[in-house]
């Protein structure tokens, strides 16, 4: 007899969070409506018109969220592609503008900008990552260092996403006024926008991005706000859609699910942010109290996002507790993973100076909306078991 399911206990919202049932729903009635089928956006028949105004409905309401003009939307399959937009956009202008660019990120980058401003290096760009602090925090004064005349685009992330350590995006917009005023901000909020009001944390920026996938919405879905001012090559070229930035018939069911996913996101923002990280208190509390030699990996006093919670075990290999966890269910994320599934040792905890003896032992719990209490007490168990027996084992 095949062995029965384990109860599923899904604590790894940052890689993707569940999508929300509104969501599906209303992705659904795109599809399934009485009006008739949906046609393509740049059409002019009623079904093309039916797409076009339930897209440029859902571009409203994504702009609404990111507090900008919906001119400046462009609808992305997600935010690795926004991220790519951002930053190679702007540097092939400047390489055919000014025969130069320059790159300036961090060391704690997810892989859709690193990997970004490394395509921009073997395009011609010159690259500079900033250090961060034993946090993960970026180093300010490095990044005043770090700025010149030629400086094209600034790509620092809003909130970490193995961390969930919120970056200083105001400051960061205003050094690069004060001392590179013709280089572009570009903000990965993919992490972020779940729980920050994006228009006051990255208000300045003049790119902003953003996932659905990670706030309930559908994967292959997200969001570049471009501000006016700046001038991107596209990465896709064709028919022209999204204002000349983004060619390709739009996803206009996913817009809708984003557009969807960030309604109920801003309704319920603050209430859900603190239900949820008084969730994560209690799992980080229960896990260092029972547990022995958890050390909480960003130091107490740090910004961090309401859902993350960074712990390290010593002693213990994050790969055999990863499996022992999944055969009881317990759905969380060893940090950072390649496509192959097989876990990297980590740039972000290399950059925050971790020791790697204890990074080996790295875990993320990322609690969503649908966290709850029973959650926490059955990670809170099913942990500190497996972990026992893992020792018993070395
Ligand atoms: N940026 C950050 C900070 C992320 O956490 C992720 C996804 O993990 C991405 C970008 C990529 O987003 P997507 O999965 O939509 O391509």
């Amino acid at each position: 007899m095949p062995a029965a399911a384990p109860t599923i206990t899904y604590l790894d919202y940052a890689a993707t969070a569940p999508l929300r049932p509104e969501v599906a729903a209303a992705m659904a009635a795109v599809h399934a409506s009485a009006d008739g089928p949906l046609g393509n956006p740049t059409g002019s028949h009623p079904p093309a018109q039916r797409a076009r105004r339930l897209l440029e409905e859902a571009r409203d309401e994504v702009a609404a969220f990111m507090g900008r003009d919906p001119a400046v939307i462009v609808f992305t399959s997600g935010g690795t592609e926004a991220a790519n937009l951002a930053v190679l956009g702007v540097v092939e202008v400047a390489l055919h503008k000014q025969g130069e660019a320059v790159v300036v990120s961090s060391a704690v980058e997810h892989p859709a900008v690193r990997e970004s401003a490394r395509a921009a290096e073997l395009a011609g760009a010159d690259i500079r990552e900033l250090p961060v602090d034993a946090a993960g925090v970026i180093d300010t004064d490095a990044l005043a260092r770090a700025l010149s005349s030629r400086t094209t685009v600034v790509a620092l992330m809003a909130a970490n996403n193995e961390t969930g350590v919120v970056q200083p995006v105001a400051d960061v917009v205003d050094a690069v006024r004060s001392r590179a005023p013709q280089a572009f901000v570009f903000s990965d909020a993919v992490q972020a926008a779940p729980w920050l009001d994006l228009a006051a944390v990255a208000g300045g920026a003049d790119m902003v991005s953003l996932s659905a996938h990670k706030l309930g919405g559908p994967v292959g879905v997200g969001a570049l706000a471009v501000d006016q001012r700046v001038v991107l090559g596209p990465r896709q070229h064709g028919g022209g859609q999204e204002r000349e930035r983004r060619s390709g018939t739009q996803d206009v069911a996913g817009a809708v699910g984003l557009a969807t996913a960030l309604r109920l996101v801003s309704g319920d923002r603050r209430a859900a942010a603190a239900r949820v990280a008084t969730l994560r208190d209690r799992l980080a509390d229960g896990l260092v109290g029972r547990v022995e030699g958890v050390h909480r990996t960003v130091p107490p006093g740090v910004d961090v996002l309401p859902g993350h919670l960074h712990v390290c075990v010593a002693g213990v290999d994050r790969e055999e507790l990863l499996v022992a966890l999944g055969r009881e269910g317990i759905c969380v994320s060893g940090g950072s993973s390649c496509a192959s599934g097989a876990l990297e040792p980590s740039h972000v905890l290399a950059a925050m100076g971790v020791d790697p003896g204890l990074a080996a032992g790295a875990l993320r719990f990322t609690l969503g909306t649908g966290t709850t209490d029973a959650d926490v007490d059955r990670a809170l168990s099913v942990v500190s078991g497996a972990v026992a027996a893992l020792r018993r084992i070395v």
